[in-house]
């Protein structure tokens, strides 16, 4: 694409996300991001029914994009929708990396919904647009505990709840960091019914206990983020022990050190968990921020 092409904001509808386009269409074009796309009788617009992923692109290069592709799979089978196309999806997201203006972080949000009522094929679109300011997220947060209402053994108790699913359904993931400000926090950590920390509305925790570095074991209901994973690697690569592991918010509090993780936000330290202070190593913040980004 010519340079004087590319977009500020760009949107990629994706017809032939389960493998083959109606009508022999295209897998995927460029659509005008100021005019209607969508139908009001799609689930997503009636239910919130579907689920997506965000992906983090910086300087140009797409992060994780097998890891974030499997997990729409795997949140995809959860409610019950196929199986998308991944090597559409693959190249769908390139060329929305390709028709963007080059920028240094780009936010990258695909979309796949139960589609249109009566038709029983999804919609998929994919929107990409300059990532928002994260650096006072980066630098540190305020965040509160809020108990989520569930225990850890729901998935396997109740998995029609859907824990650990990446639904279109954020409105109670909203609704909590809404509380968040209320209560004067920029950020919160779900609890379980049973009392353990869980994850934050959109991110991993990650804590350092001594010489090991911890997360919530995916079993216990969190999304299975590929931050952490990313996070991990170069932990390793560190010499440095990792694991999956139930931690109780009073050690979070006693930590050595506890993030937030994400695709678009990296590691944002946690400054402080309700009235506990916690330390911060701001050249490990940084090194692990690099990480998720695939700069090291
Ligand atoms: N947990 C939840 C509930 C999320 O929504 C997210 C991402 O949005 C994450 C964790 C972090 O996932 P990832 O590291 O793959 O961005």
């Amino acid at each position: 694409m010519n340079s004087s092409d590319r977009r500020s904001d760009v949107l990629v509808m994706v017809p032939g996300v389960m493998g083959s386009a109606p009508d022999g269409a295209e897998a995927f074009h460029l659509a005008a991001i100021d005019s209607p796309q969508l139908l009001v009788t799609d689930f997503v617009a009636t239910r919130g029914d579907g689920v997506f992923e965000t992906l983090g692109a910086f300087d140009g290069t797409l992060v994780n994009v097998r890891p974030h592709l499997e997990r729409l799979t795997r949140s995809a089978a959860m409610i019950d929708l196929p199986a998308p196309d991944l090597e559409v999806l693959t190249a769908a997201l390139d060329a929305a990396v390709a028709a963007h203006e080059p920028v240094r972080e780009l936010t990258v949000r695909l979309s796949l919904t139960r589609g249109v009522e009566g038709t029983d094929e999804p919609t998929c679109w994919i929107h990409a647009r300059t990532a928002e300011d994260y650096a006072p997220a980066r630098a540190g947060l305020r965040v509160i505990t809020l108990d989520r209402g569930l225990s850890t053994t729901a998935p396997a108790t109740s998995p029609w709840l859907l824990a650990g699913a990446k639904t279109l359904s954020y409105a109670v993931n909203m609704a909590v960091l809404r509380e968040a400000q209320r209560r004067g926090a920029e950020e919160v950590l779900f609890v379980s019914s049973d009392g353990y920390a869980l994850e934050g509305p959109t991110s991993t925790l990650l804590v350092q206990r001594e010489d090991r570095f911890l997360t919530t074991p995916v079993s216990a209901g969190v999304l299975p983020g590929t931050s952490v994973t990313s996070a991990f690697d170069a932990l390793r690569a560190m010499g440095r022990q990792c694991a999956e592991e139930l931690l109780t918010p009073a050690q979070v509090k006693e930590s050595q050190g506890a993030w937030l993780l994400s695709s678009g936000r990296l590691a944002c330290p946690i400054t402080h968990l309700d009235e506990a202070e916690l330390p911060v190593d701001r050249e490990l913040t940084a090194r692990i921020g690099d990480a998720i980004a695939g700069r090291s």
